[in-house]
């Protein structure tokens, strides 16, 4: 299955669009280590009260996490355009069979089809 061209160029624009949502939201806390779609959170140092010491440090933590996970949308998102480039586009990374189109519209950043996910 070829995908529609308009199909393909819409995905492409919803990765371009997530691309740019992801990156937006890590710049609020972190900051990028020059390593491609690489970042480092910021630590807020808010105060030297015990308090304030502890909300800093939980701060951080919850950031971090929200770093990992951010950073992986961005990966996704970053290889699927690569593999739109590539001419794979849409192929399971698992199987190599074709993902189902109803998927890709959906989460058009998957890497493999429903039954590998
Ligand atoms: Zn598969």
């Amino acid at each position: 299955m070829v995908i529609d061209p308009k199909i393909r160029e819409e995905l492409k624009r919803k990765l371009l669009e997530e691309k740019s949502r992801v990156e937006e939201e890590l710049s609020r806390f972190a900051k990028p280590t020059g390593i491609p779609g690489d970042y480092e959170t910021r630590f807020n140092d808010i105060g030297t009260d015990v308090d304030e010491n502890a909300s800093e440090v939980e701060e951080y933590v919850d950031n971090l996490a929200l770093e990992n996970t951010l950073e992986k949308e961005l990966k996704d998102a970053n290889e699927a355009l690569a593999r739109m480039d590539q001419g794979i586009y849409g192929i399971c990374e698992n199987c190599h069979k074709e993902i189902d189109l109803q998927r890709l519209i959906a989460y058009p950043a998957a890497k493999t089809c429903i039954k590998c996910k």
